[in-house]
């Protein structure tokens, strides 16, 4: 499983290139132009590149496929739909982390670091739901569109540049993400928001032809979601539960 997941890191990378996407490389070289050398900008205070009022924001470009480590069991797979900064208090430690997540299955687990909104929010609400060991041995998670957006996700529009014969960026990762998580086998897929549940044709629980885990449909946790998302949450581990039993 592990090298079939390898090969799409390889695969991303050679498609990945300003001949088939030069709209997108124009508009993040255009974008990346006022971050200057160091590439981000900051205002924690401790880093080179931190300036007094500044918000923290980095370069774009760069992409990661898998927030954790591919667990040896993994149980359920976590899908949203686009990478936001991944240490959201320094800009330069973002960066980093976001470099280092394209070239291979990360070791750290940034689902369970707490860096940012969306680990936060998912620390939390696997809290509410008892079930916080699952979250960090035996869950997956990646994000529908693998090119990061920042904190918003706006900039995916341009990522929907079509040329002949080529397949847009965010045509390829969806279709992707989905054979990653086929590969994977999970007992239980959880779609965080309106983009991510675009997956497996919108289809959800059991009725879907792509294996036998139930795709749970859940409230984003952001931008006021947490209490819904963490019932949201619940419902989808009630079902793995079920089916845990099924299989003893
Ligand atoms: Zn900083």
């Amino acid at each position: 499983m592990e090298n079939k997941i390898k090969d799409y890191y390889s695969k991303f990378e050679d498609i990945y290139n300003d001949k088939n996407y030069p709209k997108w490389f124009q508009f993040t070289n255009d974008h990346n132009e006022k971050f200057g050398e160091l590439g981000y900008t900051c205002n924690c205070r401790f880093c080179p590149g931190s300036r007094i009022n500044a918000k923290l924001e980095h370069e774009l470009g760069h992409y990661a496929i898998l927030q954790t480590p591919l667990h040896e069991d993994v149980k359920i797979v976590t899908v949203g739909n686009n990478n936001s900064w991944f240490d959201e208090s320094c800009g330069d430690k973002a960066l980093k982390a976001v470099k280092s997540l394209k070239d291979d299955i990360p070791t750290r687990n940034f689902y369970t670091e707490g860096k940012s909104g969306l680990s936060k929010s998912l620390i939390k609400a696997f809290k509410a739901a008892e079930a916080s060991q699952l979250l960090k041995n035996n869950t997956v998670g990646l994000n529908r569109t693998w090119l990061q957006t920042g904190g918003s996700s706006a900039n995916i529009s341009k990522m929907k540049e079509k040329r002949l014969g080529i397949p847009s960026l965010v045509d390829t990762c969806h279709v992707w993400t989905e054979e990653i998580i086929t590969i994977i086998k999970p007992q239980l897929v959880l779609l965080l928001g309106g983009e991510a549940q675009k997956l497996f044709n919108n289809q959800k629980g059991d009725a879907h032809e792509k294996g036998s885990f139930f795709i749970q449909h859940c409230r984003h946790p952001s931008h006021g979601g947490q209490a819904e998302f963490t019932k949201d949450l619940k419902d989808g581990l009630k079902e793995y539960e079920k089916r845990k039993s099924r299989f003893l």
